[in-house]
């Protein structure tokens, strides 16, 4: 996290070559599939927010954290409210009951990625409407464990559409965007990877049973190892956080 090593970094580089990436990847896509622009989200966890505003003054818009605290103390961050007023920030991480406020109060909060449940949905239902300004949504997403691990946070691919329904049915400060997935890590891509499969299997069924357009439901996936892969296979939005900003020290346990 020093200056000096993130003064190492060329952001406007690293996001040009990405975006270049983006729209070779985008000539590849089956032609079957929706052909939306993927969205770029530069996942800046670890990462201060000099880095973000150079990624902000680049074009940048979306940003994804993992951590509400983390989330909340670079959107509350003075620099950044002053810098980068249209910042657009994606919740992608496992969010608890306690942290809710927290997160929803956070400026500039742009969507959650990552519920998986109908109580949290009901209680990010119940706490947005409290507290949002005006007569606004919460932008959400649906995360599919779609690798079947158990360590992995998200729905099981056969309970998605019920939860889904329930998003759209009970919940009327919400506004259902789409589907998430982290996946299996090191996937070896000598076949179509079964987690961006299954996801867009899970989005044929939302869509087919409770009669949405399939251009209307995002599939997030894919990371900076595989999001060219990842919009090959249908992703609209994308998560990469080392290949704009560097690597992040490894964890601690
Ligand atoms: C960290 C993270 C990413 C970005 O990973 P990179 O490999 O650095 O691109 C994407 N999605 C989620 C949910 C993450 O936690």
């Amino acid at each position: 996290m020093s200056d000096e090593k993130s003064d190492e970094v060329d952001i406007m580089h690293n996001l040009k070559t990405v975006l270049a990436q983006i729209d070779a990847a985008v000539i590849r896509r089956s032609k079957d599939l929706p052909q939306i622009v993927p969205r770029l989200v530069a996942v800046s966890k670890i990462k201060p927010a000099s880095l973000i505003i150079q990624a902000y003054e680049a074009g940048q818009r979306h940003f994804g954290e993992n951590y509400v605290n983390e989330l909340s103390e670079k959107a509350n961050d003075q620099q950044i409210l002053e810098k980068c007023k249209d910042i657009k920030w994606h919740f992608i991480g496992h969010l608890q009951t306690n942290k809710i406020n927290k997160l929803l109060g956070s400026p500039g909060l742009y969507i959650v990625e990552t519920v998986d449940s109908e109580k949290l949905a009901d209680n990010l239902n119940k706490q947005w409407g409290k507290i949002r300004k005006e007569e606004t949504k919460l932008n959400i997403m649906v995360q599919v464990n779609t690798s079947g691990e158990e360590a992995k946070n998200g729905i099981e691919p056969s309970q998605v559409t019920q939860l889904v329904e329930h998003v759209i049915k009970n919940c009327p400060n919400l506004d259902f965007k789409g589907l998430m997935t982290i996946g299996q890590y090191d996937y070896d891509h000598k076949a179509p990877n079964p987690d961006f499969l299954t996801l867009a299997k899970c989005r044929q069924e939302v869509c087919e049973k409770l009669n949405m357009d399939i251009k209307e439901v995002e599939l997030s996936m894919g990371m900076s190892s595989d999001f060219e892969h990842a919009i090959e296979l249908g992703a609209t939005s994308v998560r990469v956080g080392t290949t704009i900003f560097g690597a992040r020290p490894p964890k601690n346990n």
